[in-house]
């Protein structure tokens, strides 16, 4: 019997937000996304620069300037979250409603309290000010952005990975200090007039007594102050991309996962170290997906029950069958079927003793009307441009695929790979599942329903 209120996990991964996975040396990774930059920037800046933007936006888009501003404050929140976003900005400034302070630079590390946008908002566990900390980056690394080891106190930087390496996800917290250390290098003011209020020889990461590393890169190129009619032409086209982010996502409300997936089409938003790291023949940089959750849903019949049933059955076998029969291990998210109706965020198998670049890899998907299918990848050289991953074929069906290999770049490495569907019913594949005989029926009726084209 089906209790209308019970919930099945369908197997369908909801994604948080898309990104950059930054692998770093021993076992820790970096992931930062556009969104996470684009949010510390709105953060760091003065309201005039924040009125300067949405009045660029608005000019660009056609939209009325009181109607835009009104929804634009809904979609921030109250007036106490309205306040610690808009209102609160960078040193050096003559009132107290500071976005970043008490930075300092203490042992191996720079330190500093972010002001948290969501205070004021009604749960009590809600703080004024994250503490932030970034530990000094290792000397030996191949990607000089950011800093790998971060720490916050914030729900977004508290993320569980597959266990294989250990992540830092970026904050809107941890890009703030970071943004405001980068500013400062680069803008060479003296303490009292830049926003770390750090001195220069404060600022530096001492290898040795006589030696020093060099600040780390920031991911992203739209980090920097300036207003637009002092912008040269890709500057603007720079700081428009800022804006439409930050204005898109609280006044038409889209999700960070969305504007990241689109932004991250653009070159111009590609900081020239991440360029190098996307096209390193080691996929120093690789795109990937943070999980959400898994979707659930409420069964409308004993029969949908089942089929969920089945299919989460039939997902802990095909990982079983990865990890102990074939020496492959999850490694994270990806996305698959990129630019079609099916796009699904999937699960990637790697090789246990792989270290990236060329060889085989899997992607587990499953999504609503999808039963769990395998992407085969063959991962070859990367090609062409590296920020284009959509599949050559949008409107052919998965299930119309099967058994018909094709070209296509991988989202995660942008390599170009000789790709298959498989069922992971079929056996010669070695992976031959047993799966429930509802479950065989729906595979039946879809191989049925959509021919080999
Ligand atoms: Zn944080």
């Amino acid at each position: 019997m089906v209790t209308h209120n019970t919930r099945r996990a369908t197997g369908e991964i909801l994604p948080r937000t898309y990104g950059l996975m930054l692998q770093m040396p021993g076992n820790h990774n970096l992931f930062v996304t556009p969104m996470a930059f684009a949010l510390a920037q709105i953060q760091l800046e003065r309201p005039g620069e924040i009125r300067a933007r949405i009045r660029d936006w608005v000019r660009r888009n056609g939209e009325n300037v009181a109607e835009t501003e009104e929804r634009l404050k809904k979609g921030i929140g109250n007036e106490r979250e309205r306040e610690a976003f808009l209102n609160h900005s960078r040193q050096p400034k003559s009132d107290d409603r500071l976005a970043l302070k008490g930075v300092r630079h203490l042992g191996a590390a720079f330190k500093g309290d972010v002001k948290s946008r969501s205070y004021g908002t009604d749960d009590p566990d809600k703080v004024d000010y994250h503490h932030v900390a970034l530990h000094h980056p290792s000397a030996n690394r191949e990607i000089a952005i950011g800093f790998p080891y971060g720490e916050c106190g914030c729900e977004d930087s508290r993320w569980n990975s597959y266990k294989k390496k250990s992540v830092t996800a970026e904050c809107v917290h941890m890009a703030a200090l970071e943004i405001a250390l980068a500013t400062d290098v680069a803008s060479r003011a003296p303490s009292d007039k830049n926003i770390t209020g750090l001195t220069p020889e404060a600022r530096k990461i001492y290898l040795s007594r006589t030696s020093t590393l060099a600040h780390p890169s920031l991911p992203f190129t739209f980090n920097f102050f300036r207003s637009p009619s002092d912008c040269n032409a890709l500057q603007l086209a720079q700081h428009r991309m800022l804006t439409d982010m930050f204005m898109t996502h609280f006044v038409k409300r889209k999700g960070h996962y969305e504007l990241n997936c689109k932004a991250l089409m653009h070159e111009t938003l590609f900081s020239p170290a991440l360029l190098k790291a996307l096209a390193h023949p080691l996929d120093w940089a690789q795109f990937a997906v943070l999980r959400q959750d898994e979707r659930t849903s409420a069964p409308e019949s004993p029969a949908e029950d089942r089929l969920y049933g089945s299919i989460t059955e039939a997902l802990d076998k095909i990982d079983a069958r990865f990890q102990k029969e074939l020496g492959f291990v999850p490694v994270g998210n990806v996305r698959e079927l990129v630019g079609t109706p099916w796009e699904t965020v999937a699960i990637r198998y790697l090789e246990k003793r792989g270290h990236g670049g060329t060889g085989l890899v899997y992607s587990v998907c499953t999504r609503e009307g999808i039963p769990p299918i395998i992407v085969c990848r063959n991962l070859e050289h990367k090609t062409g441009d590296l920020l284009d991953s959509k599949d050559p074929q949008p409107r052919v069906h998965p299930f119309a695929r099967l058994g018909k290999p094709f070209f296509s770049r991988d989202d995660a490495t942008r390599r170009m790979s000789l790709t298959r569907i498989i069922l992971p019913t079929e056996r010669g594949e070695g992976k031959g599942i047993n799966v429930s005989a509802g479950l065989a029926d729906v595979y039946r009726r879809l191989v049925a329903e959509y021919p080999a084209s």
